[in-house]
């Protein structure tokens, strides 16, 4: 399930959109210098500016106060210019992540981390949510995997990508096993998977032999070794899948389109409030 060509239609999509309302603003606040944070903000960055959205890049040093970081979205909350805006995560030790994030205005939560957003996805309505899963979805969806009635099991249970995508699937009528670390026999829940969606940053650490034959396979994983960027997933599983995600090129780019995606959701949502 290869992500690109389906990024860029999405990405296509997004321009005519843009064009269309005339002006879409995404405003991108990185605090610090980390090194993995400023390629995600910059390859978000040259997307957005692709697709003619009108993206602001917005840095704060490490040493930023609680109250300031506060203040400077509180700014951007009022600017009529932002229709998205995004904290990238981590955020120092110092700050409050989550006092931040519920500070964002919920319509310009264009990362879909507002506790608003997350309670109308928990609900069954989604609204805004996280760009990785929804672009799994796309992805599952593009590539005609059956749903209704799967056993989906899910590794990882992040805001950003485990919880958003079990209960996508759980909407989509699958059922839905959820694993992490205190998973007793993880072996034992992910061979029973038709869906198996991996997001542990685990390097190769789901193994053929832990996959069904015929099962779908997404690998949502991004790790940094000696040997390059790989996945949660071991390769070798594409001999027993049906469909497997390659690392890089299947979810990565799904994510950066369904950011901008979810941009453009953000225009329409404060142009009707
Ligand atoms: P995270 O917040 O660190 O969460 C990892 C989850 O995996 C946790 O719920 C953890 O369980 C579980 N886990 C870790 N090791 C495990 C193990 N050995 N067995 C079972 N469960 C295990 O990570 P995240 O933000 O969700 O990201 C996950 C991976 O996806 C990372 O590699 C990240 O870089 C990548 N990612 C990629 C994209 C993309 O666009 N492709 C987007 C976002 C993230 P506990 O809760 O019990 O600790």
């Amino acid at each position: 399930m290869a992500g690109k060509p389906l990024a860029e239609r999405i990405r296509a999509e997004v321009a005519e959109e843009v064009r269309s309302l005339g002006h879409v603003g995404l405003t991108t606040v990185l605090v610090g210098e980390d090194p993995a944070s400023e390629i995600y903000i910059g390859l978000k960055q040259k997307a957005a500016a692709e697709a003619g959205i009108e993206a602001t890049d917005v840095r704060l040093p490490v040493t930023v106060g609680e109250d300031e970081l506060l203040a400077e979205v509180a700014r951007l909350n009022a600017a009529d210019d932002v229709d998205g805006l995004l904290v990238q995560l981590p955020l120092p030790d110092h700050v409050d992540e989550e006092r931040i994030l519920a500070a964002i205005e919920p319509a310009k939560d264009v990362d879909g981390l507002h506790p608003f957003n997350a309670g109308e996805l928990y609900l069954g309505r989604p609204r805004l949510v996280p760009a990785t899963p929804i672009g799994i979805m796309a992805l599952l969806n593009e590539y005609r995997v059956e749903l209704d009635g799967a056993d989906a099991v899910v590794i990882g249970r992040s805001d950003i990508v485990g919880k958003p995508i079990a209960h996508l699937l759980l909407q989509a009528n699958a059922t839905v096993t959820i694993c992490h670390t205190h998973t007793r026999d993880l072996a034992r829940a992910t061979l029973e998977a038709d869906v198996l969606v991996v997001a542990a940053g685990r390097p190769a650490f789901v193994s053929p032999d832990m996959v069904k034959t015929g099962a779908a396979v997404v690998d949502v994983g991004i790790n940094r070794t000696d040997a390059g960027v790989v996945g949660d997933v071991d390769p070798g599983v594409a001999d027993v899948a049906a469909y497997f995600t390659p690392v890089p090129g299947g979810v990565g780019p799904m994510t950066i389109a369904c950011l901008l995606q979810n941009a453009v959701r953000c225009a329409y949502i404060r142009r009707r409030t």
